[in-house]
C-alpha cells in the first residue's frame, strides 16, 4: 500500500499532527491525484473536534481537493495521467439506489462515502482526505478541472461552491431574483458571486460591519448587520430566497422576516447545536425553510464549468501545512477572508 505525509487530527481536543497514511493499493478504475491545494471547509473544524459528535481518530480532513493525475487505472476513461482533477466531499456511494441514479448521490439512500471521516463502501476501511500529499479515488467521484489560471482559488469550489450552487439551481435563482446570503465566510462569499454570476440582486446579511466593502466588491447589491433591528426592518418582505450559511448558533426571526410571500430560507451552515424555529414568522407568508447537502457528482462538474465561464474562483488565503491549527483558530472568530487553503507541497518541507 503507498503512503502519503499527511496531517491528523488524533482527539477532539489536541491540535492537529503530522501523520503518515496508508492508501489503498489503486484498482482499475482508480485515479491517483498528486495533491496540490486543499481548502479548509468550517466542516473540517467541525469534525476535527467532534462538534458533530461522529468523528472517528486519526482523522485527516480535507474535502476541496485540487491536483494532477499521477497515474490511471486500466478501466479508467475520464481522466489522463497530467490532467488537473477535483475532489469534492464524497468519494463513493451505492451507486443503484434512486438518488444515486437521479445524481444526486449525496442523498444516497444507504448513505454516501464521505471523503473523510467515513467509510468505504465495506462500511469498516476509514477514508482519509485532502490535509494529504495523495489521494486514490474511483474515477466516477473525480472532476476533470478546466480553469485555466491559478488553482488555489478553485481548491474551495469542491465544497463551497458545490455547496451553494445546488440550492441556487434547485430553487431557480436567476436573473432579478432577490436573494439573501447570510454570512460571508467561505460559503457566503462563494454564494455571493454565484447568485451574481446569475443575475439575481444579493443582499448579504453579516454579524458585523467590518466586512461591508469586501461584500459590495464580491457582487453583493445591499449589505445589513444583522444584530441591527432597524437595519433588519428595512428589509422586511423583501426576499424571494435566502441562503443560510452561519456556522454557529444565531436567530433566525429577522432573516424569516425578510422573506416575502412564499420565500423560502435554505439552511447550509451546519452549527453543533440546534437552532430554535420561530413558528410566526412561518405563518406569515407562508415561508418555508428547508435545508440542502452538498451537490451531486454530474451537479460538481457543471458548477465548475459555470466557475470557468463566469472566471469564479474563492478568495483565498494560502498557507503551509504548518499553520493549520491556526487557521482554525481564526476560522471559529470568523476571521478569514474568505478561504484558506493548504499549499500541500509544505507536507514535504
Ligand atoms: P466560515 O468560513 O467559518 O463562515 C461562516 C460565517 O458565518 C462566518 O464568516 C460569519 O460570517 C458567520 N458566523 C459565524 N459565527 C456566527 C455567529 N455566532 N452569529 C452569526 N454569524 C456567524 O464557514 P464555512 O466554511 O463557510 O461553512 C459554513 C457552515 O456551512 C459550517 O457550519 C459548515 O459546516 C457548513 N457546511 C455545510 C455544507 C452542506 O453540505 N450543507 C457544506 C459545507 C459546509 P459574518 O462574519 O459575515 O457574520
Ligand atoms: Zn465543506
Ligand atoms: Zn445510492
Amino acid at each position: 500500500m503507498p503512503t502519503t505525509k499527511a496531517y491528523a487530527a488524533f482527539d477532539a481536543k489536541s491540535p492537529l499532527a503530522p501523520f503518515e497514511l496508508s492508501r489503498r493499493d489503486p484498482k482499475p478504475n482508480d485515479v491517483t491525484i498528486d495533491i496540490t491545494y486543499c481548502g479548509i471547509c468550517h466542516s473540517d473544524l467541525h469534525q476535527a473536534r467532534n462538534e458533530w459528535q461522529n468523528a472517528s481518530y486519526p482523522m485527516v480532513p480535507g474535502h476541496e481537493i485540487v491536483g494532477r493525475v499521477i497515474a490511471v487505472g486500466s478501466a479508467v476513461t475520464k481522466l489522463e495521467v497530467g490532467q488537473i482533477a477535483g475532489v469534492g466531499c464524497m468519494v463513493d456511494s451505492c451507486r443503484r439506489c434512486s438518488a444515486c441514479e437521479r445524481g444526486l448521490e449525496q442523498y444516497c439512500e444507504e448513505g454516501m462515502s464521505l471523503t473523510y471521516n467515513g467509510f468505504e463502501r465495506d462500511k469498516k476501511t476509514p477514508t482519509h482526505g485532502g490535509y494529504s500529499k495523495q489521494i486514490v479515488v474511483d474515477e466516477r467521484y473525480v472532476v476533470a478541472v478546466r480553469q485555466s489560471g491559478s488553482l488555489e482559488g478553485v481548491a474551495p469550489l469542491l465544497c463551497a461552491g458545490i455547496t451553494t450552487y445546488s440550492p441556487l439551481r434547485h430553487w431557480k435563482v436567476g436573473k432579478g431574483t432577490r436573494v439573501g446570503v447570510v454570512g460571508l465566510g467561505g460559503l457566503g462569499h462563494v454564494a455571493v458571486k454565484l447568485a451574481a454570476a446569475m443575475g439575481a440582486e444579493v443582499t448579504l446579511f453579516s454579524s458585523s460591519d467590518r466586512k461591508r466593502d469586501d461584500a459590495k466588491r464580491l457582487g453583493a447589491h445591499e449589505y445589513v448587520v444583522s444584530t441591527d433591528a432597524a437595519q433588519m426592518a428595512k428589509h422586511h418582505g423583501r426576499l424571494d430566497f435566502i441562503l443560510n450559511t452561519v456556522s454557529a448558533e444565531h436567530d433566525l426571526t429577522g432573516l424569516l422576516l425578510a422573506l416575502r410571500l412564499d420565500g423560502t430560507m435554505v439552511m447550509v451552515g451546519a452549527p453543533e447545536k440546534p437552532l430554535a424555529l420561530p413558528v410566526f414568522p412561518l405563518l406569515m407568508n407562508r415561508r418555508a425553510v428547508a435545508g440542502s447537502g452538498i451537490g451531486g457528482i454530474a451537479e460538481t462538474q457543471e458548477m465548475l464549468d459555470f466557475c470557468a465561464k463566469h472566471q469564479i474562483t474563492a478568495d483565498v488565503e494560502v498557507i503551509p501545512i504548518q499553520k493549520v491549527n491556526e487557521a482554525y483558530e481564526r476560522l471559529v472568530k470568523a476571521d478569514v477572508r474568505y478561504r484558506f487553503v493548504i499549499d500541500n507541497a509544505t507536507l514535504e518541507a
